[in-house]
């Protein structure tokens, strides 16, 4: 079947400016890029609007959902062709029988995945916090070539996160020098993104530490400077890659465009110690008297650096589901306690999800306007208008096009470079993410004027408008709102 899709500004991935013309799609991949009109079986009419190549997010935790919303809808409605799960520490594990279910049932989009540095270390070593002995580490590393061979792209570490934040730099290194010998990469969500501990420019240090000592290609997480103390560190943080470059590393990070970041009440508040062992450790600590203070105190630290009870809104909390969109200082308010108290009791409550303000424009204009970067939604998987998601999840990269290109903040064809074909080098899947005859036929028909995210916090489950078309290895997935029902995506393997 040969399809041409016809008068449109082409925008190659390159990061080059656009260029007039039509693109021909046979079977699954790009023919030509013609300036003549040819024959084909179907004609799209470009009407002057933008095809780019589909973008590619390299950082989500889509290996969540992806059974149960194998449409992806709120990825393909972004204009996201491939999805990358598994980052922060956290994947499915072993890669290789989620693989292969996720192949049987079938996607609407290509997928791949990392291995989670957390998830593996549960297997050997649970929840302890603690070095792993010589011979577990070698058992990790075993695991871990397993299933790199199995197919994952890198490996992913959370080394804010437990367990991840129980390893020492020396252990990761380890295992980031199997993945250096299987051709991967590793993707850090690093130690301190603020001054939680050994802060975020140390922990960009002890990122490019990793890259030196393993020779491995690093990918820095969702980079931001997250905190009042950490604020205007940008340039500081981005002159350190630079430096890393200068000195021969492979270093490159991914960022999403908004001044909020989304992540797990217990993750931004509760002191890694405390969480040691597991949940139920973490129960026998809230009721001891002495632990509890200490947790206490470190709590109300935390929360400080996070700019506040009312910086942190409650996303999601299986205990209180009716206090999705407040903020803690509302809960206090509508429980008539304390704010440490609440918090406290929301911390022993179980999983609750928080979307926490605590970035700055400025930053986040400097960092999007590093040459080393790529967008990444660090998004899931979802149910459209169930809970209170982060809007990244549904806007991010119709966002990065609809505010900051708009603003000036980078030009078009750069950001479409950040989209698509800087994470397909990184990912290692050099026939996608540009427009060139051979390469697979993941595009995007874009109407730059119309583009807008919609989401937002306040209402988060909303698709983006402006993106009029998405077609997945040749095949349309989706064409003017409507979700073409076929799954012709593929798994992406190293
Ligand atoms: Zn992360």
């Amino acid at each position: 079947m040969k399809t041409l899709i016809k008068n449109v500004r082409i925008i190659d991935g390159t990061g080059a400016p656009w260029l007039r013309g039509h693109v021909l799609v046979e079977g699954e991949k790009i023919k030509s890029i013609l300036h003549q009109e040819v024959e084909a079986e179907r004609v799209i009419d470009g009407k002057e609007r933008f095809l780019v190549p589909g973008f590619i997010d390299i950082h989500t935790h889509g290996d969540r959902g992806i059974l149960k919303f194998p449409r992806a809808e709120n990825y393909l409605r972004q204009g996201v062709t491939t999805l990358i799960g598994g980052n922060c520490g956290g994947s499915e594990f072993p890669i290789a029988p989620h693989l292969k279910e996720v192949e049987d049932s079938g996607i609407s989009l290509n997928y791949g995945i990392l291995i989670g540095h957390g998830s593996l270390r549960r297997q050997i070593m649970g929840m302890e916090m603690r070095h792993p002995s010589p011979s577990e580490l070698e058992k990790m590393e075993e695991l871990l070539a397993e299933n790199l061979k199995a197919g994952a792209l890198g490996l992913s570490l959370g080394l804010y996160y437990v367990p991840g934040s129980f390893a020492k730099t020396e252990e990761v290194v380890a295992l980031a020098k199997v993945v250096a010998a299987h051709g991967g990469f590793v993707s850090i969500h690093m130690r301190d993104e603020s001054d939680y501990n050994i802060g975020l420019l140390q922990s960009i240090e002890e990122a490019l530490k990793i890259a030196r000592l393993a020779q491995v290609p690093v990918q820095i997480s969702h980079l931001k400077c997250l905190g009042a103390s950490v604020w205007h560190q940008a340039s500081e943080a981005l002159a350190l890659l630079d430096q890393a470059r200068e000195e021969g590393l492979e270093i490159s990070f991914d960022q999403y465009p908004y001044p909020a970041s989304s992540t797990s009440l217990n993750g931004a508040l509760l002191p890694p110690w405390a969480q040691a062992g597991g949940e139920e450790a973490l129960a026998e600590r809230f009721k001891n008297a002495g632990t509890r203070e200490k947790i206490k105190a470190e709590v109300a630290a935390n929360m400080k650096r996070r700019g506040g009870p009312k910086s942190l809104v409650i996303a999601n909390s299986l205990a209180f589901p009716q206090l999705k969109g407040k903020n803690i200082e509302e809960v206090a308010a509508l429980w008539q306690e304390d704010l440490l108290e609440t918090t406290m009791k929301l911390l022993a409550s179980g999983y609750v999800q928080i979307i926490s303000f605590n970035m700055t424009e400025e930053d986040i204009h400097q960092i999007m306007q590093h040459p080393l970067g790529m967008v990444g939604s660090d998004g899931s998987l979802v149910e459209f208008g169930l809970g209170q998601p982060h809007p990244r999840y549904y806007g991010t990269f119709p966002r990065v096009l609809a505010k900051y290109v708009k603003e000036g903040v980078l030009p078009l064809s750069e950001a479409i470079r950040r989209m698509t074909s800087a994470p397909a080098n990184r990912l290692g899947q050099y026939d996608r993410g540009l427009i060139r005859p051979g390469f697979w036929a993941d595009l995007v028909l874009l109407d730059l004027d119309k583009v807008d995210d919609r989401a937002d916090f306040d209402n988060p489950h909303a698709y983006p408008q402006g993106i009029d078309l998405v077609m997945v290895n040749g095949q349309i997935a989706l064409n003017q709102g409507q979700l073409q029902d076929q799954k012709v995506g593929m798994i992406l393997k190293s």
